[in-house]
């Protein structure tokens, strides 16, 4: 059975948006603000690149005290390709939020969460360890990584929509995957 790898951060929950949400509580951007302001491609567009680090840290890291729900569109598309497929999940995210991601994939109910990875290493190391066949990623730094060990598709974000190096599959939307994966199974 074919392994598909996630990331989880842009992918199958929505990072981007609570940083935001966050960022506007506490006034640090305009309340016009969108994700796009504040992550962009190249980074250096991004609003988000040019805080300190330690306003960056704080901010990137501080997810555990609003870690939202997984949104149902990505429970149902990770429940149906569960049933055909090996599900893995690559996240880069530092030591301190390895507990409650654990946590939040249990309360959340992950499909095959056995098979989550947190690391703040690098991504590649279990893409070739687990044999992973095929790799959904938001971010261009690890699609440009990542694309000499497997397949990637890149799911648009508007952190990527400049992106236009030829070494992916990009989608839409996270549905795309079902009639893409699943589909090419049945044939
Ligand atoms: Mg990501």
């Amino acid at each position: 059975m074919d392994r598909i790898g996630f990331d989880i951060d842009g992918v199958i929950y929505p990072w981007h948006e609570a940083v935001l949400e966050k960022a506007k509580r506490e006034g640090l951007v305009e309340v016009s603000a969108t994700v796009g302001d504040l992550f962009g491609y190249p980074e250096e567009v991004g609003l988000l690149f040019h805080w300190s680090k330690f306003t960056r840290d704080k901010y990137v890291s501080d997810v555990e005290t609003y870690m939202h729900p997984l949104p149902r569109v990505s429970k149902d598309v990770l429940s149906v390709l569960s049933d055909n497929f090996e599900l893995f999940y690559v996240t880069a995210r530092s030591g301190e939020l390895e507990y409650p991601t654990f946590r939040w994939a249990e309360e959340n109910n992950l499909p095959q969460r056995e098979n989550l990875i947190v690391s703040n290493g690098p991504k590649a190391r279990y893409i070739v360890e687990n044999d992973i066949d095929v790799f959904v990623e938001d971010r261009p730094k690890y699609v440009e990584e990542l694309a000499e060990h497997t397949a990637m598709i890149l799911l648009t974000q508007p952190w990527n929509a400049n992106y236009n190096v030829d070494n992916h599959v990009r989608i839409d939307l996270l549905e795309e995957l079902i009639p893409m994966l699943v589909g090419e199974e049945n044939d």
